[in-house]
């Protein structure tokens, strides 16, 4: 009897606690309000609106996929859905939306002991070998866990991780979206990218393998900045959109716009541009939604 209960107590938690991937934060780097933005687009400061990221919730631990300025508010987030204590972090690369969130776990702030960051080799090098970066490492803040690309890495119960090299503006450090494999579904997260021309990958081919692309939307269209757009090439919204409108319903369904630039007219909803493209299938990330793995 008392082997039964037992039994049947397993496959109740077993059969209750997914894997889960929340979005935390949709935004370019710079976030919003954004810098010296005196437009509408930055007028109105809207709650949880954090740079891009995504969280992943495991049965005994949770990992997150960079370490935004937002880091704090999104490290809440994810201990709050999860109630796991620590969360091991996962960095694309080094531009300022997606590492700096680190310095909070140095000694000035919550000084923590050896929390993972799995890291490219350029990027793990960037972070050991300059301030204040360094720090960190020499303190045992965190512990710097060197990934390669294409190669899996085996996490929790039965989720994989892959770094996926992209091209990007690599000043610091090389570039990587990831494959996140749970045990039913995978995702795809690539929140930064020049143009899918330049990648040795077919983006429509990738869709087709996963069940969720959470890719670059940073800019809608061409113009959409006062500055050549060529210095801080991003595919547009309207290119991809173009570029996949091909595909069948349930492939288009899968993708999901992500780190949006704050001057990104479809960070409102009411935007006929977005109504258009959803319309046909593509969605846009928002904070909070969350995904079966
Ligand atoms: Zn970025
Ligand atoms: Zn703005
Ligand atoms: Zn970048």
């Amino acid at each position: 009897m008392r082997g039964l209960l037992i039994f049947c107590l397993c496959f109740f938690s077993e059969a209750t606690i997914g894997q889960t991937l929340y979005i935390l934060g949709t935004l370019q780097d710079g976030g919003a309000p954004h810098m010296g933005c005196e437009k509408l687009c930055c007028s109105v400061e809207k709650p949880h609106d954090f740079v891009s990221s995504i969280g992943v919730v495991g049965e005994h631990q949770s990992f997150i996929f960079d370490a935004t300025p937002d880091f704090v508010s999104q490290t809440n987030y994810l201990k709050e859905v999860s109630g796991h204590k620590n969360v091991v972090i996962f960095l694309t690369h080094a531009h300022m939306g997606h590492y700096t969130g680190l310095m909070h776990l140095g000694r000035e702030a919550h000084n923590t002991a050896e929390t993972m960051v799995y890291a490219m080799p350029k990027m793990a090098h960037f972070l050991s070998k300059n301030g204040p970066w360094d720090q960190l490492v020499s303190l045992r803040n965190i512990s710097l866990i060197p990934l390669q690309e294409d190669q899996e890495v085996f996490l929790d119960q039965s989720i994989t991780v892959t770094p996926l090299k992209v091209p990007h503006r690599d000043e610091y450090s090389e570039t990587v979206g990831y494959l996140i494999k749970g045990k039913n579904k995978t995702a795809l997260y690539v929140p930064d990218i020049d143009k899918w021309s330049k990648w040795n990958r077919s983006i429509a081919a990738l869709i087709e393998t996963v069940d969720y692309a959470f890719l670059d939307g940073t800019f809608f269209a061409d113009g959409e900045v006062p500055r050549p757009m060529s210095e801080v090439p991003h595919p547009f919204v309207s290119e991809t959109a173009a570029l996949l409108e091909s595909l069948p319903l349930k492939e288009r369904q899968k993708v999901y716009f992500i780190h949006l630039n704050h001057s990104n007219p479809a960070r409102n909803a009411e935007f006929q541009g977005r109504i258009d493209l959803e319309k046909q299938g593509f969605q846009f990330a928002e904070f909070g939604l969350s995904f079966d793995l």
